[in-house]
């Protein structure tokens, strides 16, 4: 099979991303290649086709058991017979692994830098034919990086030791010049071929917010995400603990990960997070590397990192597959403080002489210098960051916070007198309060089965908004919760009103709320294709879809399809297999899986709409 073939076979996709081709089209010339894209530009793809085309087998080495054990998962769901080594596996699996590798069972292996110096590996490395080794987060190697790893320094005695010296491939998204020196320096690329994408992420919308409390602040946000999968990234443990209560407190489905945990409670939230069964994540930024979640639709910090490399590094886990996301920064002075505190305090790393340690604190306090500036400048946000990776870029982007204008204030004092005052009846009527989606359902004039059985269709308030779209009008409830009209019981979620509702229902006070403004056509940007309100729905019912199959099977959702993928289906909305197989990131094997399912979502959404 070509590459082309395979990538439309395998993985569902029917072009390649720039630098990709290359990349691929490099190793499998069997030259060297060291490829320099951003977070979500595609590295995996760069090794995992040659991978399947090249004879013998395909190490990678890769720093973090989440990110092995996740790619493999998604391989595995792509009809890819791959495995991992590492300390999550017992002895027995370890070995396990071993016979099948050495069975020539696997095209594909993940394995720890650590294991390499196992001397059981090392024996069984020498009888396999391993013909092209990559190293992912290749920037884990140099000392100038931010995840420095000393165990990589060990992969070119490996390469050394074996009995041919395979293809080698270096992946990184880490910009610098020093670390792309050291990265070919230590790993002694030959002569590879290179490739540097840009470092842009059009799909990812920037802004700094300067707010008076943040903890409003990021209610008022988070009013506008309900169902969407976030992390919200604090500078302490203590901030995670605090910032990570609150919204629980507030009916968030929250998780939280820092150091300080015990490592299996990190496991498990981690999961939850993955596994969406937690869609928020509160984390220091101990959080994050390797986490190759798809969907993630927003960053938050709530507190400045300490330099623009860690900030886009962490804002970079947001959209990855390529649908619009949100990366939000939220600022104060005291951020500086407590920044500029751990940098000079913070702790030294062993491997470094006090003389390297002091230019690491100086260049450290240069970034953060660079930082406290992206928090200020009234500039193009995303240019801000593009110069200081050395990248050229237009002056206006049209899509951060500096760029957009992007809000109007519109007057909704008559859809809030709506909403409250159709919680009031419900309540009147069944003597308990009920949840958003009924609350949705009836302004809407549902004749789902609970609704007719209660006979809620029979309230004047019934379907007083059936014009409006289930997502309109939840962005309206989440706004009136946030402004304290209702507030939610905590244990179900039921919603009711506050004593401050009765200003609105019978003294007329106005209730205003920032609505994106349509951004004008730009040039510059090119953010993912926007849905019309039929498809948004559509949408969200095959996630719940996505989210039941994911559930049976045991995996993470992303890993069935990403959220790119069920955009494309709900703007295509396939109606047999073939143009099932048509929509982007639906593969040979997945489209066996799937088809079915989806296709009989589609048809009964159509059916009923
Ligand atoms: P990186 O390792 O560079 O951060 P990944 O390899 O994890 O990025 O890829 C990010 C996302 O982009 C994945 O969901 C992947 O399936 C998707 N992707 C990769 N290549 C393409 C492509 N050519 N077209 C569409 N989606 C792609
Ligand atoms: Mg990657």
């Amino acid at each position: 099979m070509t590459k082309k073939e395979l990538m439309q076979r395998i993985f569902g996709y029917d072009a390649f991303r720039p630098g990709q081709e290359k990349l691929i089209d490099g190793v499998l010339s069997g030259r060297d290649v060291f490829g320099i894209m951003p977070t979500g530009g595609g590295k995996s793809i760069c090794y995992q086709i040659p991978a399947l085309m090249l004879p013998g087998i395909t190490l990678v080495i890769s720093p973090l058991i989440s990110l092995m054990r996740d790619q493999v998962m998604a391989l595995k769901a792509a009809g890819v017979p791959a495995a991992y080594i590492n300390s999550t596996l017992n002895g027995a699996q370890v070995q396990a692994v071993y016979r099948n590798l050495l069975a020539g069972r696997y095209k594909i292996v993940y394995i720890a830098p650590e294991r390499l110096d196992y001397p059981g590996f090392g024996s069984v490395a020498a009888r396999l034919e391993i013909t092209f080794l990559a190293v992912d987060e290749a920037h884990c190697i140099s000392q100038w990086g931010q995840d420095f790893r000393p165990s990589y320094l060990r992969i070119v005695n490996f390469i050394e030791n074996l009995p041919r010296r395979p293809v080698v491939g270096a992946f990184t998204a880490t910009a610098t010049k020093q670390v792309r020196e050291d990265v070919e320096r230590i790993l002694k690329l030959r002569e590879p071929i290179r490739t540097v994408t840009g470092f842009d992420r059009p799909n990812l919308f920037f802004d700094v917010i300067h707010p008076e409390l943040k903890d409003r602040e990021l209610k008022r946000i988070l009013a506008s995400k309900r169902g969407k999968s976030g992390i919200i990234y604090c500078s302490t443990r203590k901030k995670v603990e605090t910032v990570c209560e609150n919204l629980r407190d507030q009916g968030y489905a929250v998780t939280r990960y820092h150091a300080g945990l015990e490592e299996q409670e990190r496991t498990r939230n981690q999961e939850d997070f993955l596994y969406d069964r937690k869609n928020i994540m509160v984390a220091t930024n101990a959080f994050g590397m390797g986490i190759d979640k798809s969907n993630v639709s927003f960053v938050i910090h709530y507190n400045m990192p300490k330099s623009i490399e860690a900030y886009y590094q962490e804002a970079g886990r947001a959209g990855r597959d390529g649908t619009e996301a949100e990366c939000i920064l939220l600022y104060n002075g005291s951020d500086v403080h407590t920044a500029r505190f751990l940098i000079q305090n913070g702790s030294d790393n062993e491997e470094l002489d006090p003389q390297q340690q002091e230019h690491i604190r100086q260049q450290d306090l240069r970034r953060l210098e660079a930082m406290v500036g992206y928090c200020k400048t009234n500039t193009c946000l995303r240019g801000y960051i593009l110069e200081y990776f050395g990248q050229k870029h237009p002056d206006i982007c049209g899509n951060c916070g500096s760029c957009k204008g992007n809000f109007e204030e519109v007057d909704i004092t008559k859809e809030a007198q709506m909403i409250l005052s159709c919680v009031k009846r419900i309540e009147d009527k069944l003597g308990y309060n009920v949840g958003i989606q009924m609350i949705g359902n009836v302004l809407r004039g549902s004749k789902n089965k609970r609704i007719l059985e209660l006979k809620l269709d029979e309230l004047t308030t019934y379907g007083l908004l059936k014009d409006r779209t289930r997502s309109e009008i939840h962005a309206i409830v989440d706004h009136l919760e946030a402004e304290g009209y209702l507030q939610s019981e905590q244990e179900f979620q039921t919603l009711f009103l506050t004593a401050a509702a009765s200003k609105v229902l019978y003294h007329s006070e106005k209730v205003l709320m920032k609505r994106e403004v349509e951004p004008e056509e730009s040039a510059a940007a090119a953010p993912s294709a926007k849905m019309d309100g039929y498809e948004t729905e559509l949408f969200d019912v095959l996630k719940e879809l996505r989210g039941r199959l994911a559930k049976e099977a045991g995996i993470p959702a992303y890993v069935v399809f990403s959220n790119a993928t069920l955009m494309d289906m709900a703007r295509k909305k396939p109606q047999n297999t073939s143009q099932f197989r048509k929509v982007s990131g639906v593969g040979e094997i997945k489209a066996a899986w799937y088809a079915d399912a989806f296709l009989k979502c589609i048809r009964e959404f159509e059916r009923e709409a």
